[in-house]
């Protein structure tokens, strides 16, 4: 029986969580589900956030990164997403690893489009709940969904799982 849990972006897994009602069904992911229990997990929808919602990016501000709304720079998601990051915190212990969904302003691990507040991007961040897990889960194995495109990546972050369940 599969035991050792893996944290998965929910969009990944097929279901219709994104802003635009749509999924990003990732088929080597999937796969693992052969291996572990796969736990979705959509942060933006955990809030409260209906699907299809506004869009909301990063954006650089006096008071640090948040994400507002794209057309709405009012609608601020921020405090939510990072309460129930942290909240998260301790659930996420019971997992050996995390796959986020790529240059999501919630998910994304270093790929997220950051802008200013004229809408220029200047870089790339975090996303609020992934940046925010990173902080207090740092020996969890987090990948994102794109760089597990070969046989091999798969591979690799397999076997980092597994010394985490072992030492667990
Ligand atoms: S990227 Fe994250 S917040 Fe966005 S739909 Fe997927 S699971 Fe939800």
């Amino acid at each position: 029986m599969n035991t050792i849990r893996i944290a998965v972006s929910a969009c990944l897994l097929g279901e219709r969580v994104r802003y635009d009602g749509k999924e990003k069904r990732h088929a080597l992911i999937m796969q693992l589900a052969d291996e572990f229990v796969l736990q979705a997990i959509c942060p933006e929808v955990a809030i409260g956030l209906g699907t299809p919602r506004a869009p909301v990016q990063l954006v650089a501000s006096s008071t640090g990164i948040r994400a507002c709304g794209v057309s709405d720079p009012g609608l601020d998601i921020s405090e939510r997403i990072q309460a129930y990051a942290q909240m998260q915190c301790e659930a996420l212990q019971a997992c050996a690893g995390m796959i986020l969904k790529s240059r999501s302003p919630s998910c994304g691990l270093g790929s997220t489009p950051l802008f200013d507040s004229q809408s220029r991007q200047t870089g790339l961040s975090d996303g609020l709940f992934a940046g925010q897990l990173r902080k207090c889960l740092p020996d969890l194995p987090m990948v994102e969904d794109s760089a597990l495109n070969t046989n091999d990546a798969i591979a690799e972050f397999v076997a980092r799982v597994r010394r985490r369940a072992q030492r667990c």
